[in-house]
């Protein structure tokens, strides 16, 4: 049996295509249509209030020239503070009801994203490299974090201000209004050479920040290395380098800026001189009323920081774009399984011509047959290298094999349901990691349903439930980063307890116990040998007492069985095993 591979190319985690993103996009705003609705009214409503204040000036100054009460100021003046009062209530509810909705749909972005990982084939992120989804989950979610929180409510805001504000001034006087363009032909010009450039200067500016701080974290962390062999002047000259790179596009970036800002500011500033020069010479036509020039001219300086955000977002929302196609992107991971509903006729395990390769082409397992009895337990013994964790996960239905199948009582074991598969074959190796929770969740986490009794016992089977119920709130004490930290053999008995609980009939065991300092190593055995009570057991040997005591012991050497069976059988054919066994045992 063939099975395609999980992810395209080099193993890299897949990004999502521009189209892809857009549609995504549009997909959240549709899904928050209201809310959006809600918050852009709000943000309109505000923006109107602030269109008569200029509107209310350019009155009272036509007034004022035509002579007029200090009564009708006076109204005038109030009305100006009523305007700028609701802009401002208006304004705080936008801004708060922008922050909400942003807040809302980043969660559930990043909801939808731990969805995804954590159903992503555990073959794949292997392949991936854990470094690109670390990436993914922290750098690029700050990314897109920030561009939901702050930069589509800004891009709002300005785009519905901008719109708003050149609306009204071509409704107060469109022949004055042509002037608000005259930015245009310079901004618009700068505006996309500086554009063109800053994203990929600005990602050289953060990738030579890297290599500068690399290269100082390198020599420190190896300083003795550097002293011991005179690296001082390489390492010096080397960070020389690095500065020497990162000055040169600091100093670029520099240079954009230096263009782009004095261009934009006189770009801003050039319509509201445009507006007045035009304006006076219309108003002493008496084309225009002079409170219509003050009213544009007040537009115009209103215009400034709308337009200055939206050129200052366009850059972000670029970088929150290419991070949101790296997030979205993991959901093209095709699963590398398909759950049929067959069911097992039995628990024995049968592993039938299995090869298997990480890279196409280079197979590191080759036609290994091996069938195990329900209850048997089997030693894989041989040197390092030589496939035996790579066996372990096939076993385990870790990883599907490149071609022959791995089966439960008949059954392909990647063609069961991932909840199901986890209860009848389990894999135990050295990580085991306590959440942040009490320990009682961290325990349930091998069967969701167990009750306080079944905890319990699960511990007691262990040996872990005297400490456990000495903790400050026995069971329900905090454990986990942050809380009360447990110690490697306690965790490692955590870890067992679930096991306890999830009560799978096999268990493949990898490198279960030797990284434990002896005597928590004994302890541990003992834990063990409770667990493994009554089940098949598939032990990755490093200690050969553990294949003594196997009922069968398998010798893998350059990806294949080579000698299969019980110790004395072995011991007796005076093959790779026996010799092994002899080294062993005059150590
Ligand atoms: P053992 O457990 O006997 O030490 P492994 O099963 O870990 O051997 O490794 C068998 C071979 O597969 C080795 O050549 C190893 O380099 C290679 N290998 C193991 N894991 C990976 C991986 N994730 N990607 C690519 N090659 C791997």
């Amino acid at each position: 049996m063939t099975r395609g591979r999980a992810a395209p190319g080099e193993g890299k985690l897949p990004v999502a295509s521009p189209a892809t993103v857009r549609a995504e996009a549009r997909r959240l705003i549709r899904r928050h249509r209201r809310s959006l609705t809600g918050v852009i009214a709000l943000y309109v409503g505000s923006a109107v209030a602030g269109l008569a204040g200029p509107l209310l000036l350019g009155a009272l100054v036509d007034a004022v020239a035509g002579g007029t009460t200090s009564g009708y100021v006076a109204t005038v003046s109030l009305a100006m503070l009523g305007f700028l009062t609701v802009q401002s209530v208006l304004r705080r509810f936008a801004v708060r009801s922008g922050m909400v909705f942003g807040e809302r749909v980043f969660a559930e972005l990043r909801e939808d994203f731990l969805e995804q990982v954590t159903a992503l084939p555990l073959s794949t992120v292997e392949k991936a490299g854990t470094g690109d989804l670390v990436a993914r989950t922290t750098n690029d979610i700050d990314a897109v974090s920030h561009t939901v929180r702050f930069g589509v409510p800004q891009v709002v805001v300005s785009a519905v201000t901008i719109v708003l504000t050149l609306a009204v001034a071509v409704l107060t006087s469109p022949v004055l209004s042509a002037a608000l363009l005259v930015g245009i032909p310079l901004l618009y010009p700068v505006t996309r050479w500086y554009l063109r450039r800053s994203s990929d200067g600005y990602q050289r500016e953060r990738e030579s920040y890297a290599v500068v701080n690399g290269t100082i974290t390198e020599s420190i962390e190896g300083a003795r290395t550097v002293d011991a062999l005179s690296l001082g002047g390489i390492r010096r000259q080397g960070m020389d380098d690095a500065l020497g790179v990162s000055y040169g596009v600091e100093r670029y970036t520099l240079w954009l800026r230096s263009v782009l800002f004095p261009a934009a500011d006189l770009a801003f500033w050039l319509p509201v001189a445009a507006v007045l020069l035009w304006g006076g010479w219309l108003a002493s036509n008496d084309v225009v009323t002079p409170g219509a020039v003050a009213a544009v001219a007040l537009f115009a300086v209103r215009l400034i920081d709308p337009v200055d955000l939206l050129i200052m977002w366009t850059d972000e929302i670029q970088v929150g774009a290419a991070s949101l196609a790296r997030i979205i992107g993991v959901q093209d991971v095709a699963p590398d399984r398909e759950a049929t509903d067959a069911v097992p006729t039995n628990e024995d395990i049968l592993v039938s011509n299995v090869t298997y390769a990480y890279r196409p082409g280079q197979d590191v397992l080759h036609g290994i047959d091996l069938s195990l009895r329900r209850g048997e337990r089997l030693a894989v013994v041989g040197p390092s290298g030589a496939g035996k964790s790579t066996l372990g996960r096939l076993i385990a239905g870790i990883h599907p094999p490149t071609t022959g199948s791995v089966t439960v009582g008949g059954v392909p074991l990647v063609d069961r349901p991932l909840d199901q598969l986890r209860r009848e074959v389990a894999l135990v190796t050295q990580e085991h990691h306590v959440f942040v929770g009490s320990l009682a969740d961290n325990v349930r986490l091998g069967r969701a349903s167990a009750t306080e009794a079944e905890l319990a016992e699960a511990l007691n089977d262990v040996g872990a439930l005297a400490w456990a119920l000495a903790l400050p709130d026995g069971l329900e004490t905090e454990v986990g980063s942050g809380a009360l930290e447990l110690t490697p053999a306690q965790a490692q008995e955590v870890a067992l307890a679930r096991l306890v609980l999830a009560d799978p009939h096999t268990l493949v065991l990898d490198e279960a116990t030797s990284l434990i300092d002896p005597q928590a190593a004994r302890d541990l055995e003992r834990s063990l040998s409770a667990v493994l009570e009554g089940r098949t057991v598939i032990a990755i040997a490093h200690r050969l007492h553990t294949a003594h005591d196997a009922d069968r012991v398998a010798v893998v050497e350059g990806g294949r069985i080579t000698e299969l069976g019980s110790h004395d059988e072995l011991i007796a054919l005076d093959g790779a095993y026996a010799s092994l066994w002899r080294s062993w045992r005059t150590e």
